[in-house]
């Protein structure tokens, strides 16, 4: 269904169904219990697991990466597209059986399929002992207890508060140098064919100075690298709270006004309406050393003042994630995307003049309701305008309650939207390697983040436009580190090279 010509962070298909585990205990407690986790999705769902092994290390739970030696099983669902449903329904089915070996064995689903599927998942399948929406983990200790005492339990409420902001997460599979970091839950947009707005709530920022601090704890564990995560980043919005002042709305407005091309207003720490280029500001001046990452921006929302923030600051990398969806105005009406091409081009043109060399990826759909051949075209003549460094390509999959699936037909023969898929994933293959052949020669920064996948011999890592970069191992640097490194040439998608020393 979905086809990814790079994996990235963010969007990391050989994740998918990945068990979560921390390699030490955080805190003294230990109840003799240990949890498997096992998630699906986007990052949010990842770092929301993070948070789920937060909650229950403080009461003492371990954690396992054997379903076997566990005592409490969740699975952290998607629901963005039929077959991620599709996925977690048969592991539960597995579930099931390890369940009958081990009776007081507890399992349960947490995140996005829980609010739509609690019935089904319940009582009419039997399969799991407790349902947790995403905005109400706080609550499983009790539910947990509730399970423990025999009853079956559920806690699928949305919030408009909850962002986790106090709750320090551990890392699940770390390897110490890259982080997620929640900024803000939920979304506001109602894109006709999405179901977040649905599962994942009303938007809501986190509080900047929880954000900071999270980055900053990170820093000093050794941390190089942080990626701050939302559905729609560049609608991130603080209000500093009433006992810190309330705002006039005169101040209000000016603070809300976008920056001239002078750039961003320094002293953001103090501002009082924090807003998403204030924030990568205040993360980028935690340390030089620490990167900036940051998904997804929203082509109706990104401004000036974010594209200026991230090339005033050499750590905030010089990479956006910009779905376009279609490149066909009437489909992007359709979808509800807010923006029009013409609109879309204009943010892709502001962010070759204002940051220069910056990557650029995208998510696409085809076959959305009604789309015809000329419309898919459109979207064709966008690749070609952008030539994005990688894209996230899905077939249009109808979601049971999402605006389209209400109100129009899905009536693109499943056929034809494969052949539209496979005609754009293989356009993007040209232009990832288009874009990666136009590094060879270049010199890359890269942050070390391990061995190759496929030898001991070669590191990897990432440039700052985000492609994965492979050189040899030497002694004199290691994972965590940068290294200025010489592409000399590559795959599709990947640099490949040698360390040339530091210029002083
Ligand atoms: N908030 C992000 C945005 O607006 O760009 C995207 C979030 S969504 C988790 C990731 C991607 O999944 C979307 O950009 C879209 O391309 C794809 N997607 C969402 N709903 C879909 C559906 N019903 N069928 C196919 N793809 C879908
Ligand atoms: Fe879904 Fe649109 Fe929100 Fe992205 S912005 S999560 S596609 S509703």
């Amino acid at each position: 269904m979905m086809d990814l010509v790079l994996p990235d962070k963010v969007h990391d298909e050989s994740r998918q169904g990945e068990a979560l585990v921390l390699e030490q205990p955080v805190t003294g407690k230990n109840n003799g219990r240990k949890l498997y986790i096992e998630s699906y999705g986007c990052a949010m769902n990842f770092s929301d697991s993070e948070i789920v092994a937060s909650i229950l290390a403080e009461q003492g739970f371990e954690t396992t990466g054997d379903h076997n030696m566990a005592d409490v099983i969740f699975i952290n669902t998607c629901s963005i597209r039929e077959n991620a449903e599709t996925r977690v329904r048969n592991r539960l089915k597995e579930f099931a059986i390890t369940k009958v070996k081990n009776p007081g064995l507890v399992v349960g689903v947490l995140g996005c399929m829980a609010e739509r599927l609690k019935s089904k998942f319940l009582e009419e399948e039997k399969l799991v002992d407790v349902v947790v929406g995403p905005d109400a983990y706080r609550d499983l200790p009790n539910l947990i207890d509730q399970v423990d005492s025999g009853q079956k339990a559920v806690n699928v409420l949305l919030s408009r508060e909850e962002t986790y902001a106090d709750i320090s997460p551990v890392r699940l599979n770390s390897n110490g140098i890259n982080a997620f970091v929640s900024i803000m839950r939920g979304c506001d947009n109602m894109c006709s064919f999405c179901v977040v707005p649905f599962t994942r709530g009303r938007e809501r920022s986190r509080d900047p100075q929880s954000i900071v601090a999270e980055c900053t704890d990170l820093f000093d564990k050794g941390y190089r690298e942080v990626t701050l995560l939302g559905q729609n980043v560049d609608s991130y919005k603080w209000k500093k709270s009433s006992e810190s002042g309330v705002l006039s709305s005169e101040l209000e407005a000016q603070t809300d006004q976008k920056v001239s091309s002078t750039g961003p207003n320094l002293g953001v720490a103090d501002a009082p309406v924090t807003n998403f280029a204030n924030l990568l500001e205040m993360v980028a001046l935690i340390n030089p050393d620490l990167r900036v990452r940051f998904s997804t921006s929203h082509p109706k929302d990104i401004t000036d003042e974010v594209l200026y923030t991230i090339a005033k600051y050499d750590n905030i990398c010089n990479y956006i994630h910009l779905p376009v969806q279609s490149g066909n105005t009437r489909i992007l009406d359709l979808m509800n995307r807010t923006y029009d091409r013409d609109w879309y081009i204009n943010r892709i043109d502001a962010i070759r003049r204002i940051i220069g060399d910056c990557a650029i990826s995208t998510d696409v759909i085809t076959g959305f309701c009604t789309e015809t051949d000329e419309e898919h075209a459109d979207t064709v003549s966008m690749m070609d305008y952008v030539k994005y460094d990688f894209a996230y390509m899905f077939k249009y999959s109808e979601r049971p309650g999402t605006l389209a699936a209400k109100r129009y037909a899905d009536d693109i023969p499943e056929e034809v939207k494969q052949k539209r898929l496979t005609e754009i994933v293989a356009k993007q293959q040209e232009y990832s390697y288009y874009r990666a052949q136009a590094r060879i020669g270049k010199i890359e920064k890269v942050l070390i983040e391990g061995f190759s996948k496929k030898s001991k011999n070669d590191y990897c890592g990432r440039s700052d436009q985000n492609a994965m970069v492979i050189f040899p191992v030497a002694d004199n640097y290691k994972p965590g580190q940068y290294v200025n490194v010489l592409i000399e040439r590559t795959t599709t998608a990947t640099l490949i090279g040698q360390v040339i020393p530091q210029t002083p």
